[in-house]
């Protein structure tokens, strides 16, 4: 057990408090250390996590430590690892216009260019799922394809990245681009999207850079 990825968590815990992700207890944030996932318990308080709070799990959902109940959500954790090599950290929310997006949208276009940069050419949103199944996690994994976003029907929004700021940038973002989507649509019959080929140029360019680092 590596005492520098539960603070690492805790950590991320707090710094989400400062946005407007997350409802209560709702979410949840895991990190990989090579096969053991550390992620949060399910329905605590973030201002009250600590270290002792974070639960340890192998990629099957064995708890390896912690005293408290693993997250609902371990399944969805467990197979975005599997399958994305590239991704270290995971953030689940419940955030305002990806839960609006989710309801009504098949998928939402990256208008602006740090969507198409950070979130991918476009944000889809995955078929529906139970909160905690097994479908729930592989129509994540499905939906989100290569990007670093996809929303969940009918529930939320599930972002990655190497690091908790990356996935942090990817939920702003996402939520920004919805943002300007929707309100859009109230001014204009006309929206102005990015070229298909810009928007892979741009996304490329983000990932070339995002490796070099
Ligand atoms: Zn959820």
């Amino acid at each position: 057990m590596k005492n520098i990825y539960k603070l690492k968590l805790v950590k991320a815990c707090k710094e989400l408090l400062n946005y407007d992700l997350v409802k209560g207890t709702w979410g949840n944030l895991s990190i990989l250390d090579e096969k053991l996932i550390y992620i949060t318990p399910s329905g605590y308080d973030y201002r009250k996590m600590t270290p002792e709070d974070i639960c340890v799990i192998d990629i099957d959902g064995n708890k390896i430590d912690g005293k408290r109940k693993v997250s609902s959500e371990w399944i969805l954790h467990s197979e975005i690892y599997k399958k994305r090599k590239d991704i270290k950290f995971i953030l689940h929310t419940h955030p305002q216009y990806s839960s609006l997006a989710s309801v009504c949208l098949e998928k939402v276009p990256s208008l602006i260019e740090d969507t198409a940069m950070i979130c991918g050419e476009n944000v889809y949103i995955a078929k529906y799922g139970d909160p905690g199944s097994k479908e729930l996690a592989e129509n994540a994994v499905k939906y989100l394809k290569n990007n670093h976003a996809v929303i969940l029907r009918n529930h939320g929004l599930v972002t990655v990245g190497e690091t908790f700021n990356e996935a942090l940038s990817a939920a702003l973002i996402c939520e920004k681009n919805i943002f300007i989507y929707t309100e859009s649509k109230k001014i204009s019959d006309i929206i102005f999207e990015i070229p298909e080929k810009k928007l892979k140029e741009l996304r490329q360019k983000y990932l070339e850079y995002y490796k070099q680092k």
